[in-house]
């Protein structure tokens, strides 16, 4: 991918804080991170977001995010850390190349993962089930 700013950190065109790499994934240190330790891990291979990539490379993908959150926890004597994933430009993602954020948590740090809770009914609950259910 020609404009990519992953792909050209992937290929070294551009530079990063690299922390771990392996032939499919790297993980990189956020360049303007939310808090100190905040990493990203992104597939070698271009994929858009959560709608392009297959089953098995997120499935190694996230593998590989266990492991990488338990070495944070260790080495930055964390007890909190969240994951985020965005997916499309309605959804916060800006760079659309997929990569996971493994966030570790501090007291009183400025990361915010929230949003306003609905208040439906179980009617409402029910009608979206039977539309979403998969089986
Ligand atoms: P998104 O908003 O797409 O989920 O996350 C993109 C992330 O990439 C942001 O947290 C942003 O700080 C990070 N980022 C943007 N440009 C660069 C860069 O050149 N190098 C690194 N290491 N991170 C970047
Ligand atoms: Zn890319």
């Amino acid at each position: 991918m020609d404009n990519c700013i992953f792909c050209k950190i992937i290929n070294g065109e551009i530079p990063s804080a690299t922390i771990y790499e392996n032939d499919e994934f790297k993980v990189i240190l956020d360049r303007f991170p939310g808090n100190i330790g905040h990493a990203l891990i992104l597939p070698k291979k271009h994929y858009a977001n959560i709608f392009e990539i297959d089953e098995e490379t997120a499935g190694r993908l996230f593998k590989l995010a266990v492991k990488v959150a338990k070495h944070i926890k260790e080495t930055l004597n964390i007890e909190a850390l969240n994951i985020v994933q965005n997916n499309g430009e309605l959804a916060g993602q800006t760079v659309n190349h997929f990569h996971l954020h493994l966030i570790p948590r501090y007291t009183d740090d400025k990361v915010s993962v929230k949003w306003e809770q609905l208040e439906l009914t179980d009617e409402q609950i029910a009608e979206v089930q039977k539309k979403l259910n998969m089986q």
